[in-house]
């Protein structure tokens, strides 16, 4: 049966989200109804609102950082019953695929992400609002009472996680974590640098310092994120407006040379070229975390030829349906931090707070209540 609940619409780009009733149609075969319990507001779904604004891409309903707990589920579904505590993701892992089959990725293909990167979202849809279709946001769409996800992009999960803090690993906290451990793969002793200390990069900062990192480095333009990130490991503190220099020669003297590791946590094309020439000639990595997909980047070829690696990291590296519960569970056994992220816990309704708290670098993650669980 179709069901109805509150939502968020983002009707069209930069404009404020409107708190709506949609209509969600019942889970097809493979397909799981979700109740969204609770959502965290990422920088990537201001990136589609302000920024992508791709035109194929509205109506749609945002949020991509949730966990909640499944409504029901259509035929052909085996291993999920109501009730089961459940995370959506936005990268599927299907396990057949070449991709699946992999261990060298976790770019499924058969989600929304195989093809539809400008767009964000599949044309096929679940919802309808006052008579007109409304498109699934990176195939989650979690700024929603109820959502229609495939099996193939759902990680069920600890039935005692607190889902108003595990939905930081549906995306930030995970991309973060796992940019450092499984893309950069950061050494026992070395020296990282990240850059951009939201969530993501915060996070970042904290595999850094699980993988053994001796010094990490952090950098933003806002020094009221440094408190923050000593929480979660870093070591120094630099502000690239206290420098009339360019940042990389900067690090290139704190370091003797430039550092083993970087992180680009920003989603700018200027500080993904700082960030590969902050790393050290012969081995420095530099990894891309940032999401952005409007300008080209530039590098002289010489950083290359010189040894460093330049490389890119969608949801940490981390196989969705495998890693996502891992996680869940390193949070229960306290190796993973969460609730240091969460600066705000908000209702649905407030979610134009969070957005302008994000956009003036007031908040790490503000939490939103959805549902009632
Ligand atoms: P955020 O807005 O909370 O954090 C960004 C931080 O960067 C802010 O603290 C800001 O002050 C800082 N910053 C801005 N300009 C800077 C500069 N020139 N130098 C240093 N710091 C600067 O965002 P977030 O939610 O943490 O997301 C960060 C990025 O990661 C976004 O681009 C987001 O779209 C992307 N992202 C990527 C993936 C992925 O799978 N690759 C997943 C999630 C998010
Ligand atoms: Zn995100």
């Amino acid at each position: 049966l179709y069901t109805t609940g509150p939502v968020l619409v983002a009707w069209e780009p930069s404009k404020p989200l409107v708190m709506e009733e949609i209509e969600v149609a019942p889970p097809q075969a493979h397909e799981i109804r979700i109740k969204i319990v609770a959502t965290g507001v990422c920088h990537t779904d201001l990136y589609h609102l302000f920024e992508g604004k791709h035109k194929d891409g509205f109506p749609c309903v945002l949020g991509h950082e949730g966990a909640g707990i499944v409504e029901s589920v259509g035929s052909e579904v085996t291993k999920f019953n109501p009730g089961d505590k459940v995370i959506p993701l936005f990268i599927s892992q299907c396990g057949q695929c070449r991709f699946c089959k992999s261990p060298k990725t976790n770019l499924c293909e058969k989600g929304w992400a195989s093809d539809r990167y400008d767009v964000m979202s599949e044309s096929d849809t679940r919802f309808t609002c006052k008579g007109k279709k409304v498109l699934q946001f990176m195939g989650t769409s979690t700024f929603s009472e109820y959502t229609v996800v495939n099996e193939i992009a759902v990680a069920k999960i600890h039935p005692s996680a607190p889902l108003d803090k595990v939905c930081l690993l549906g995306c930030g906290v995970a991309t973060g974590y796992g940019a450092a451990l499984n893309t950069a793969k950061v050494e026992p002793g070395s020296t990282c640098a990240v850059f951009g200390l939201g969530a993501v990069g915060l996070a970042a900062v904290m595999g850094c310092k699980n993988a053994g990192a001796k010094r990490i480095i952090a950098i933003d333009i806002n020094p009221t994120k440094y408190e923050k990130a000593k929480v979660f490991g870093a070591t120094e503190f630099v502000n690239p407006k206290d420098h009339n220099k360019p940042i990389s020669q900067v690090l290139h003297e704190m370091t003797n040379g430039g550092v083993d590791f970087s992180l680009e946590c920003v989603g700018s094309v200027a500080v993904m070229r700082s960030a590969l020439e902050s790393c050290v000639k012969g081995w420095g990595v530099s990894v891309l975390v940032g999401w952005t997909d409007m300008d080209d980047f530039a590098a002289r070829p010489i950083q290359l030829i010189a040894g460093r690696t330049w490389k890119g990291s969608l949801f940490g590296g981390f196989k969705s349906k495998d890693g996502v519960p891992k996680l869940v569970n390193e949070y229960l056994e306290k190796k993973v931090k969460l609730d240091e992220f969460v600066t705000h816990n908000m209702t649905l309704a407030q979610v134009n707070d969070a957005i302008q708290l994000m956009q003036t670098g007031d908040c790490i993650r503000s939490v939103l209540s959805v549902a009632l669980q």
